[in-house]
């Protein structure tokens, strides 16, 4: 007798991570590439001296800090271990058995494994040829059963952003008992001024009566505090509310409390190595589309290659140089922008793959 678990379970596939390998440059998981700032450092090293004691399980101060610093009030947000981990309880929070998560695909790998993880209905929605959102594909794919729709911008791993109108479209279009989630994990990379913030975008939607606006944001990427799992949520109060629920207590350890709060003190300067990647980034596409690559703009910190069948060759050659890509095998190729240095290596991995 073995025990007994969900069937339903079987046909998952299991999130695959971005591997280290030795040796070799991590361009995989859409990090940044500098370590923490030494007062980011110093504020988890004090925190260290009291992990006998549990963490706020609310982490009040750093929502305090958040909302001020987004000008919403404190019920308008919740943290999480990381953003995925709200990604979770926000379906949690919503969908039972039949209900169904509208997302993009290809889109972060998350959504499909943590809306069946659940045990959610999902709805892919390809992206446009052009590698973007479809949003006209994606408002005709909302029915009664909608409870939830993944509105990732920047795309991951296409990098495409929606601009104002074209969300101001999704919104509109979207029924109000159906929660659009604005996930804006890269958004400290947007440079396009047609990209427009989606806190901001949200402020307005509920001012006007619409409350089923809620935006995802992390401190993984551009805050550099990946390894501590920490992101935020900013929706109305009664989603908020219901989120709360369904969390795992203390999930948010005060190590990344600290050092959140740390980043949120220092963002004038997190925010300016953000600008640095942004100079690289088009530095980067633009050397590729000069050497041929088909490379679509990208607003987040890394590059999409859409290389169909020739992508796992291209993730072979890429580990010839030592580097460590994020392959789709026959759809394409993610790569993070790095340092200068990093990103010469890559180039010169790009230069030299055989095309054909
Ligand atoms: N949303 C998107 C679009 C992402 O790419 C990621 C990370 N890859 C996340 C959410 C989750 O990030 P985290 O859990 O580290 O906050």
């Amino acid at each position: 007798m073995t025990v007994r678990t969900r069937a339903d379970l079987a046909s998952i596939p299991g999130y695959v991570p971005g591997r280290s390998v030795p040796g070799a440059v991590k361009l995989a998981s859409n990090e940044v590439s500098l370590g923490p700032l030494p007062s980011v450092v110093a504020a988890i090293a004090e925190a260290a001296g009291q992990v006998n004691r549990y963490p706020d399980s609310g982490a009040a101060e750093l929502v305090a800090a958040l909302s001020a610093r987004l000008d919403v009030p404190g019920s308008h947000v919740s943290v999480g271990c990381g953003s995925v981990t709200l990604c979770q309880q926000l379906i949690q929070a919503t969908c039972t058995a039949e209900d169904e998560v509208v997302f993009p695909w290809r889109s972060f790998e998350a959504y499909p494994i943590i809306t069946q993880v659940v045990g959610a209905q999902q709805v892919r929605v390809p992206l446009t040829p052009g590698h973007a959102l479809d949003v006209d594909a994606m408002v005709a794919a909302i029915t009664p059963r909608t409870r939830l729709v993944f509105v990732c911008t920047p795309n991951n791993p296409t990098g495409t952003a929606l601009t104002a109108a074209e969300l101001d479209r999704f919104i509109a279009a979207a029924p109000a008992d159906a929660l659009v989630v604005i996930d804006e994990a890269y958004r400290e990379f947007v440079d396009d001024e047609s990209v427009p913030d989606g806190v901001e975008l949200a402020k307005a939607a509920w001012a006007a009566g619409r409350d089923n606006v809620a935006v995802l944001r992390t401190f993984s990427k551009a805050y550099g505090l990946a390894g501590l799992r920490v992101g935020y949520l900013v929706a109305p109060p009664a989603v908020i509310e219901v989120v709360r629920k369904v969390f795992v207590p203390f999930g948010v350890n005060a190590l990344a409390q600290a050092a959140a709060l740390a980043s949120l003190r220092a963002e004038d300067e997190l925010l300016a190595r953000c600008r640095d990647i942004v100079a690289e980034r088009t530095r980067v596409r633009t050397e590729l589309l000069a050497l041929g690559y088909d490379v679509p703009p990208t607003q987040a910190n890394f590059v999409w290659l859409p290389l169909a069948d020739r992508t796992q060759a291209f993730n072979e050659h890429c580990m010839e140089h030592k580097l460590v890509v994020r392959a789709f095998p026959g759809d394409g190729a993610r790569v993070t922008i790095s340092t200068p240095e990093e990103n010469d290596l890559f180039l010169e991995a790009a230069r030299t793959f055989p095309r054909n």
